[in-house]
């Protein structure tokens, strides 16, 4: 089983050093609990009850039935850093897998996301990661400590075990170590609660990865890969930092109360020496206490925690060893700035499940054109427009940008040359300026509220109390559908890209907003290769050319009354959008 887990462990070689410390510490405590507390006893007792005590003076029988308490100091020391370090060792892991596994989520195809729900690629990345992380570590710490544990106690245990007698001390050490240790174990459970809270407060980091699970078009757009995989490290740290204090006080715990255990013990054998108890009867109550039955429980619990992790493993490989289909060729040529001439030759695609939605389309897009795509839901237009950012790669033929393949071109370079408006554009929970800032970042605030004139956005910006400084709320979500479309279009002019893909908003906006997106977009539109998904008629007929999809196909190429003239689809559909305005 552990033969899975190979390919993981080169995310343990920057921690070496740690781990080396953390197994020589889980050794030290196994064998201090094992074999180190029955020998100490062995050592001490016959001191106190073979009579020899007598000649000693208080404090050097104090002395004598210290080296109890310090065999435990050393062993809860030891076994502190043991499990400390394997903890954090085990956290650095999880947040390089973690990590690894966002970063592919940015470079991902389109179409892995319409395979996998956001929900379910939540859990593998944070829940399946953690599990993986406390797999490895309970592994890691039980595998060596354990064993070390049980071969040290067995080694006593059968070395002493003829000497059994008696029980009589059992009862009495049974009732003093539990009250000693129950105020601890009070005042412990109540600091890790408090612990806990602080770190089911942070819920950033699914926040930010759901977030930017929705916003996969709009990261591959503005290129934000490398914004997002920096957000989500931060917090993924700060999340780091707070269970790591949880697992401060959680593993202080244990050693905390043994050691406290150590001393009422001790002071049961000053008593056990007071009443001439038999020593042998101490040591076999010790050595059942303390030798054999941990590690035997723990050990038997591995293998159902690696079954789990291994579940988990399993779930996050299906992520992290999916091909990325779309990625720069070797010899890929940087573009600057782009003339704006499309070409689809012979272009057809269709999605992972069947049918054919693009067949043999071919037309030439001259740079400047601003093209309204128009036809039947379903036609291929939103297809048709997703091929040029390469949000998906064509099945045949070739699509061209000033002349060369877009599979030719570096792929941040071709997506510069891109802006795209969405029907429903995404913002980040952050604020307006901020959000304005992806499309372009190293723009200035002057270049930023001069996006938001041309958009007529500025106005309602600086209507709320904070303007730019305003922050949407989650996608947006204190906006309305008007004033995101205006935002969408301020990002658009701020990138001002040669090339300007735009998905109309089918649904009805408030007035205001759409006379303002009108003339938003006849400006931005100017000395711009556009492709409209047209809804409106009046968006229709600004376009220079019009190209008409069914069924996959351009049925028809021309201006608005070429085609009202001379084809039928055409003039159905315009005529019947006219109709219902
Ligand atoms: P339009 O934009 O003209 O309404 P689309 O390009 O969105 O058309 O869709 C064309 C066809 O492709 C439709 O039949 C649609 O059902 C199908 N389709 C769109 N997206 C996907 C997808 N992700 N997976 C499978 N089929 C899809």
């Amino acid at each position: 089983m552990i033969t899975r887990f190979r390919p993981y462990f080169s995310y343990l070689r920057p921690q070496r050093g740690l781990l080396s410390v953390a197994i020589l510490c889980g050794i030290v405590a196994g064998v201090a609990s094992g074999a180190g507390l029955p020998l100490m006893i062995d050592q001490v007792f016959p001191v106190i009850f073979s009579g020899k005590a007598d000649a000693l003076s208080p404090w050097q029988l104090l002395g004598v039935i210290l080296w109890i308490p310090v065999v435990f100091l050393l062993r809860g020391v030891a076994g502190y850093f043991n499990t400390y370090l394997i903890q954090l060792i085990g956290t650095r892991v999880l947040e390089a897998i973690r990590l690894d596994f966002f970063r592919k989520l940015q470079v991902l195809p389109l179409s892995f996301f319409q395979k996998n729900s956001s929900g379910d690629l939540l859990s593998r990345g944070l829940s399946d990661a953690n599990q993986l992380q406390v797999t490895l570590t309970t592994v890691a710490n039980e595998i060596i400590r354990s064993p070390a544990t049980l071969i040290g106690a067995l080694t006593v245990i059968v070395w002493k075990a003829y000497q059994i007698e008696g029980v009589t001390l059992v009862l009495v050490t049974l009732a003093v170590v539990p009250l000693s240790v129950l105020p601890i174990r009070y005042i412990g459970k109540k600091l890790i609660r408090r612990a806990s809270h602080i770190q089911t407060e942070l819920g950033g980091v699914t926040g930010i990865f759901s977030e930017n699970l929705t916003a996969t078009k709009e990261v591959r757009a503005f290129n934000l890969e490398e914004r997002e995989v920096g957000r989500f490290a931060r917090a993924s740290q700060t999340l780091i930092r707070a269970q790591m204090k949880f697992v401060k006080y959680e593993k202080a715990l244990a050693p905390l109360i043994e050691i406290v255990a150590a001393v009422g013990i001790s002071f049961t054998l000053l008593y056990a020496y007071k009443v001439q108890l038999d020593q042998k009867t101490f040591t076999t109550l010790l050595l059942a206490l303390y030798a054999s039955y941990e590690p035997i429980k723990k050990l038997g619990g591995l293998n159902n925690e690696m079954k789990r992790g291994l579940g988990a493993l399993d779930r996050l490989e299906a992520v992290l060893q999916t091909p990325v289909a779309i990625v720069d060729a070797l010899d890929a040529r940087p573009l600057h700035r782009a003339t704006g001439e499309l070409g689809f030759e012979n272009v057809g695609f269709a999605y992972a499940t069947a049918e054919p939605v693009l067949r043999d389309v071919t037309i030439n897009i001259p740079a400047g054109t601003v093209c309204a795509l128009v036809g039947p839901s379903g036609a291929g237009k939103s297809t048709f427009a997703n091929l040029v950012p390469r949000f998906f790669d064509p099945v045949a033929g070739r699509v061209t940008l000033d002349g060369h393949d877009l599979r030719a071109l570096r792929l941040a370079d071709l997506r510069r040359n891109i802006a795209v408006v969405s029907q429903d554009p995404v913002l980040f929970n952050d604020t307006i300026f901020n959000n304005l800032l992806v499309a372009r970042p190293e723009a200035t605030v002057a270049d930023v509220e001069h996006a938001a004139r041309a958009a007529y956005a500025h106005d309602f910006v600086l209507s709320f109390p904070e303007g730019y400084a305003t922050v949407v709320g989650e996608r947006g979500a204190r906006l309305s559908g008007g004033q995101k479309q205006r935002l969408a279009l301020a990002r658009a002019f701020l990138r001002n890209a040669p090339i300007l893909i735009l998905d109309e908003a089918t649904s009805a906006l408030d007035s205001e907003s759409e006379a303002a997106i009108q003339l938003a977009l006849r400006q931005l539109v100017v000395g711009k290769t556009v492709l409209i998904i047209a809804h409106r008629f009046s968006t229709i007929r600004d376009a220079t050319k019009i190209l008409v999809f069914d069924h996959g196909e351009i049925v028809a190429y021309g201006s608005h009354a070429e085609l009202h003239a001379g084809n039928d689809l055409y003039r159905s559909l315009y005529d019947r959008q006219q109709q219902s305005a």
